[in-house]
């Protein structure tokens, strides 16, 4: 295999599935089968969610809302995601832990590094909720971050498109597909892969990042097998 440990980012957007809001539970048993997939072959599994088809701080700011109350709903909205994926992947026979940066004791675990790492040595699939635990972060700054922390070999941020592309692919017919780009052509090119800050960190703590398809069965296998999905961004 080609990683051993690899940290997940999915956007809460693509929880939603053919829906407008809130949770499709058809995509969510998709995504769980597809991370069960990388968990058999003892890949070890992070995952970071976002909270976008709920709730976004931005949003709730632009309709008159104090900010720091917005992302606190936010942060809230990715651990009612970080909940559902939890549910869907132990359906799917997989054992997890969510761990969140603010405490909801009840509900799920704080976050704790050392407690992070040792549930992925034993395979258990970690989610971690709430996002950075700050608000003015995004959850892409949340997946950096933990990454990180946790060490993991790569970022693999599943999203609807299959990779970064010269202008977006679904306003732009002539744009065309990086296999590979570094940060710092990223930065030179203009081109938007995650929010400034988590890139940043990402850059400066030489964490690779891969933009992939999460939508299309079998890539999330394809791409720690060493398949050249996506596009990978690195130094
Ligand atoms: N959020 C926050 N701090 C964080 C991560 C998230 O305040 O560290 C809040 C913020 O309001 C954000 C919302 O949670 O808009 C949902 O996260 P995000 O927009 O990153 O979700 P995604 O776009 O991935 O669905």
């Amino acid at each position: 295999m080609h990683y051993k440990r690899i940290l997940l980012k999915l956007s809460g957007e693509a929880l939603m599935g053919s829906r407008q809001y809130g949770i499709d539970p058809i995509r969510l048993a998709e995504y769980a089968s597809e991370i069960k997939e990388v968990v058999d072959k003892g890949i070890q599994v992070a995952v970071v969610i976002g909270g976008g088809n709920i709730f976004r701080g931005v949003s709730g700011a632009s309709n008159g809302m104090d900010r720091v109350q917005g992302d606190h709903m936010g942060m809230l909205a990715t651990v009612i995601n970080g909940l559902a994926l939890q549910s869907a992947l132990e359906d799917a026979g997989i054992q997890t832990r969510l761990q969140t940066a603010i405490k909801i004791n009840e509900v799920a675990e704080p976050f704790i590094r050392r407690k992070a790492m040792r549930h992925l040595e034993k395979g258990r699939v970690v989610i971690f909720g709430g996002g950075t635990g700050n608000p003015y972060f995004t959850t892409d700054s949340a997946a950096v971050l933990r990454a990180i922390e946790i060490e993991a070999d790569v970022i693999l941020k599943g999203t609807r498109v299959d990779g970064i592309y010269t202008s977006d692919p679904e306003k732009d017919a002539n744009a065309t597909k990086f296999d590979k780009i570094s940060f710092q052509d990223v930065l030179n090119k203009g081109l938007k892969v995650m929010d400034t800050t988590a890139f940043t960190l990402s850059q400066e703590n030489e964490l690779p990042i891969v933009v992939f398809d999460m939508n299309t069965k079998g890539n999330l296998l394809k791409l720690v097998s060493g398949e050249n999905i996506g596009t990978e961004v690195n130094l």
